[in-house]
């Protein structure tokens, strides 16, 4: 897969040593996992679509504004990023009640939020990332003040894109999860947008028919879920007509 040394290996992705210091290779796998990696399975091309959605909608961040740890793709399924200390602070921001929020609150899913509600967790596998506040991040130092004002605005701009970015084909952005993390230059720090952006961390349902075209194919036994995830992929504009099936298999032979 790679002469790299590797870092640290994910559920979905890996993360290699990279050519300079301060960087790091991140490789996307086709595992795909749900309930806290209780239901594991493979989906064959799922890593391909991800670098490429990821790729695109951190370069659009970028061009807006948001700092993010991506700074290019390497093939398909690499990419070439900052390394970061990651805050383990996970943001998820919902437009639309549903997953875990329907549960907890018992709030009809579907139901349209007034505003945009940005909830943290704590990353942590072994609790199964617990729904925190913002005094929990202080009280344990898991960010500071600082920290948290910017990621709750990162994520409400993140958010306000991606709404459009999104109804501009069709879809409807019901809520995703960000990751961050500190990068240091010199003696500054500062925070970035780090992890990926994918259908893997996004809900997203069509506009005309609310057919789901994330995750929760799997996590619900949906099946289809590739041809989801090349669906978002096709009407962003990336991989308009290759069989990402077809180039994984091809691209994993050559590692
Ligand atoms: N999410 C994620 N990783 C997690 C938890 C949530 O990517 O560890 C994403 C999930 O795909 C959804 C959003 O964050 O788009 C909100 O998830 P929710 O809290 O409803 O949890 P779930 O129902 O997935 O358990």
């Amino acid at each position: 897969m790679s002469r790299r040394n590797k870092i640290y290996e994910g559920k979905a992705k890996i993360l290699f040593e990279g050519p300079e210091p301060g960087t790091l290779v991140q490789y996307f796998k086709d595992d795909a996992t749900a309930f806290n990696a209780e239901k594991k399975g493979t989906l064959s091309g799922k890593g391909v679509v991800n670098n490429h959605i990821s790729e695109h909608i951190f370069t659009a961040l970028d061009a807006i504004g948001i700092p993010t740890h991506f700074i290019k793709r390497l093939n398909m399924r690499k990419q070439l990023i900052k390394a970061v200390e990651i805050i383990p602070v996970e943001v998820i921001v919902r437009n639309i009640a549903a997953g875990s929020l329907s549960k907890r609150l018992g709030i009809e899913e579907g139901t349209k939020l007034p505003v945009p509600l940005v909830e943290f967790c704590y990353k942590s596998d072994e609790l199964g990332d617990p729904l925190i506040a913002d005094e929990h991040a202080l009280t344990f130092g898991w960010a500071d003040e600082d920290e948290i004002d910017a990621l709750r605005e990162y994520a409400v701009r993140i958010n306000d894109f991606m709404v459009g970015l999104f109804s501009a084909i069709g879809i409807t952005l019901v809520d995703f999860k960000l990751e961050f993390g500190r990068f240091y230059d010199g003696d500054d720090c500062m925070v970035i947008l780090a992890d990926e952006i994918s259908p893997d961390g996004c809900r997203l349902w069509d506009k005309k028919t609310g057919k789901k075209l994330d995750k929760d194919r799997f996590r619900r036994d949906l099946g289809g879920e590739m041809e989801a995830y090349q669906e978002v992929a096709r009407r962003l504009g990336i991989l308009p007509s290759a069989d990402v099936t077809e180039i994984a298999d091809h691209k994993k032979k050559e590692g």
